[in-house]
């Protein structure tokens, strides 16, 4: 799950700037790539700052990321620190004299990228932590680090800091050979770089692509709309289209339009969420309202995690 409310490509010029909030973003949802580029492009509005869910959320990664800044500083490492707002250049060039200077730490380390012809990359590394192997700046290098609240590592948290290890490389000569993610638990997970460049650069070339050439894409629900700031939108398309996907905990890896039909749960695994999910929103797709059946659901104890249904 990425970080709400540090997405958010836009225009300099006729160039896109893009981040790595935004790849992993695309790699969610093709529809949110679609309606970024639409909001980039100024054909639509950004949907309001608003969601106190998402205001928690964001609350909780940055107390999780301040917890460890604070725990680098109890530890005795020299940490330089970028500021976190202002102007883009200047935190940049900040940057550049932290990484010469070579502290311990490097909070919030900021990159842009405007070499080549595509579109321009920012990014923001929670972390750099040096290290003792040889680099441009002379007997060290730095490695990325990103808190992360989740308690195991996902795939969108490795692909933005293969991001951050590919503008470290433009800097030091050289990729780091590890990433790390701090995770929920404050346990340090290492990774090797070599294991992932594969798969980031084809994931990025998709993306560049998709931004390129414009993407068109319907707003099926996936694990990232908990997180996504157009999420009361694209449920009301949903709704208003009667959309399939609002039988109560079908799946979306099968088209609804599948010739083997949709895709539905077995009765004993539905979890206790997505019966809330199903008081709050469910109506079976009819032709007509007065079709619909009427559907009731009775709690039953909470260790039994899910909801018996009566219709
Ligand atoms: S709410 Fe869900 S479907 Fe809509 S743009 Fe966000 S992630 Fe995509």
């Amino acid at each position: 799950m990425i970080k709400p409310g540090r997405s958010g490509m836009y225009l300099d010029g006729e160039r896109l700037v893009l981040s790595p909030t935004d790849l992993v973003g695309f790699l969610y949802c093709d529809h949110l790539t679609e309606l970024s580029l639409l909001v980039a492009h100024h054909n639509l509005a950004k949907p309001a700052d608003d969601d106190p869910e998402l205001t928690v959320v964001q609350r909780r990664g940055n107390a999780h990321e301040k917890e460890y800044l604070t725990r680098l500083r109890a530890d005795g490492f020299g940490v330089t620190e970028i500021p976190g707002t202002g102007d883009l250049g200047a935190r940049v060039q900040l940057t550049e004299k932290a990484l010469a200077d070579g502290p311990d730490v490097i909070y919030q380390a900021t990159f842009v990228d405007a070499g080549g012809e595509g579109p321009i990359w920012r990014g923001h590394a929670d972390f750099l932590s040096r290290v003792p192997e040889p680099s441009l700046f002379g007997s060290y290098s730095y490695e990325p680090e990103d808190t992360k609240l989740a308690r195991q590592v996902r795939p969108s948290a490795v692909l933005q800091l293969c991001q951050y290890a590919e503008q470290l490389a433009r800097h030091q000569g050289h990729p780091p050979e590890l990433i790390h993610i701090v995770l929920g638990g404050q346990e340090k997970v290492s990774l090797r770089l070599a294991e992932f460049g594969a798969y980031f650069r084809a994931a990025k070339a998709r993306f560049v692509d998709a931004c390129t050439n414009g993407v068109v894409a319907y707003p099926e629900p996936v694990e990232h709309c908990a997180v996504c700031s157009w999420r009361s939108r694209c449920d009301n398309q949903r709704i208003e289209d009667d959309h399939l996907t609002l039988v109560f905990g079908l799946r979306t890896d099968r088209p609804a339009n599948s010739s083997k039909g949709p895709v539905l749960p077995r009765w004993p695994s539905w979890p206790l969420a997505m019966t809330t999910r199903c008081r709050a929103s469910t109506v079976l797709p009819s032709t007509s309202s007065a079709a619909r059946p009427s559907c009731r659901f009775r709690p039953v104890p909470t260790r039994r995690r899910h909801h018996r249904m009566s219709c």
